[in-house]
């Protein structure tokens, strides 16, 4: 096991119900600013149910986070958030809102422009405002981190940011919420998970056992929880299993002491950037091409894979391992999600574009052995056509 450091202070109160503790957990006196998405919970009830709770509270608004957070938007929510002497934020919504949410928290302590939190790799984050968060959508585990992407929309970038300063001080994950949730962003949300849990999994052993067994255990849950979830628009107990999987795939749990990979995160954020694609989208079609294209690298933990999480025995190891990584596409599909470019109408044409943005952003080391080149990105793209 490699060495770590392990830090999460982010309060979790799960169920349902549990939106009503918004009037003890948000401090009293405070003003506070909701910041939530395009309406979603307008219509499902999750707006009155946070309103009520807070009766008490001084309540700004700003709402119309757009999923993939724009810059654009996010810097009028800093500006209001000075303007109106804001001192404790309440995000409602997705990963979307969440991950904005962070950036106005930093943003909003620096007197420079807050893209600048990128370009310095976030070191200019010496402090945040407090928030909270109410999660409608299980899939980024940014209620319980400490990362947020944002989308600057004039220069098509997608960039991500982590920081000790952002991890929320408390979240409430009510799985009754996510009834309301289009089967798109049902399917999204478990392939967002397990690509989450597979970049921190699928690397090389480090004798790990007990990382590993967690990831395993998550893996196999969304496989089995996963369509259940998307045919039962109101089981509690399917919703609940792959809330709380989604969380616990990425607050830094299966994460401490193991390698780490991210190389297809980081061709997915441009491929969001360039033609739009949801999230989880860009993932389904590069993670297969990724695990096809580090065969070799990835080896043992592709074996370990195939065997205690698809029960793939029999056969020599090549034909082991791509069983493995036909089942995990099988799986993307029945979530609903398609796994080649072409499923978004995206050709060859589209892959130059991709490498030329992960070049402009230094993402030419990726991956667990940094050896995931532009060149390797290349090939894992011209894979997924
Ligand atoms: P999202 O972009 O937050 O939301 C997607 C859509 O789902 C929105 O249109 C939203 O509508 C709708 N929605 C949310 N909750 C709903 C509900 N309960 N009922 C009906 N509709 C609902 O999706 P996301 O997948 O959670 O977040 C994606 C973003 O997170 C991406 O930018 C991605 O890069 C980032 N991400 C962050 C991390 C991290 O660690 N911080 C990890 C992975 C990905 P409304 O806008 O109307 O509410
Ligand atoms: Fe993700």
């Amino acid at each position: 096991m490699l060495n770590f450091d392990f830090y999460n202070p982010t309060q979790i109160l799960f169920g349902q119900g549990q939106i009503a503790s918004l009037a003890n957990l948000v401090p009293a006196g405070a003003r506070v600013m909701m910041l939530y998405g395009g309406g979603s919970i307008r219509q499902n009830g999750v707006y009155d149910e946070v309103m009520a709770a807070l009766t008490d509270h001084k309540v700004l608004e700003f709402g119309g986070i757009e999923p993939n957070p724009s810059y654009e938007t996010l810097v009028r929510a800093i500006a209001q958030v000075k303007a109106e002497n804001i001192d404790f934020l309440l995000a409602v919504g997705g990963g979307s809102v969440i991950d904005g949410t962070k950036f106005v928290a930093a943003g909003a302590m620096l007197d420079d422009d807050p893209w600048s939190i990128f370009e310095q790799r976030s070191a200019n984050i010496v402090s945040a405002l407090p928030f909270g968060t109410v999660l409608t959508l299980p899939a980024t585990g940014s209620e319980m981190n400490s990362g947020s992407v944002v989308t600057r929309k004039s220069t098509q970038e997608k960039r991500s940011f982590m920081s000790r300063k952002v991890f929320p001080q408390f979240s409430i994950l009510d799985p009754s919420k996510t009834f309301s949730l289009p089967p798109r962003q049902v399917g999204n949300g478990v392939v967002d998970a397990f690509a989450h849990i597979m970049e921190q999994y699928l690397t090389y052993p480090v004798n790990a056992k007990v990382q590993d067994r967690f990831a395993e255990g998550l893996l196999l849950t969304l496989i089995e929880e996963g369509p259940q979830a998307l045919a039962n628009t109101d089981d509690y107990d399917v919703r609940s299993n792959v809330m709380w999987c989604a969380t616990l795939a990425l607050n830094g749990l299966i994460g401490a002491g193991v390698p780490h990979d991210w190389a297809t995160h980081m061709v997915g954020h441009e491929l969001t950037a360039l033609y739009n694609l949801d999230h989880a989208q860009t993932l389904a079609v590069i993670l297969p091409s990724m695990l096809r294209a580090r065969k070799e690298e990835k080896r043992a933990k592709l074996l370990q894979y195939a065997q205690r999480v698809w029960g793939l025995a029999g056969g020599d190891e090549d034909t082991r391992i791509e069983a493995a990584i036909a089942r995990t596409e099988e799986f993307f599909n029945k979530m609903g999600v398609g796994t080649r470019l072409g499923d978004y109408g995206l050709g060859p044409e589209s892959i130059e574009p991709v490498i030329a943005a992960l070049e402009a952003h230094r993402m030419t080391r990726l991956g667990e052995h940094r050896d995931v080149t532009a060149e390797v990105s290349r090939k894992v793209l011209q894979m997924s056509l």
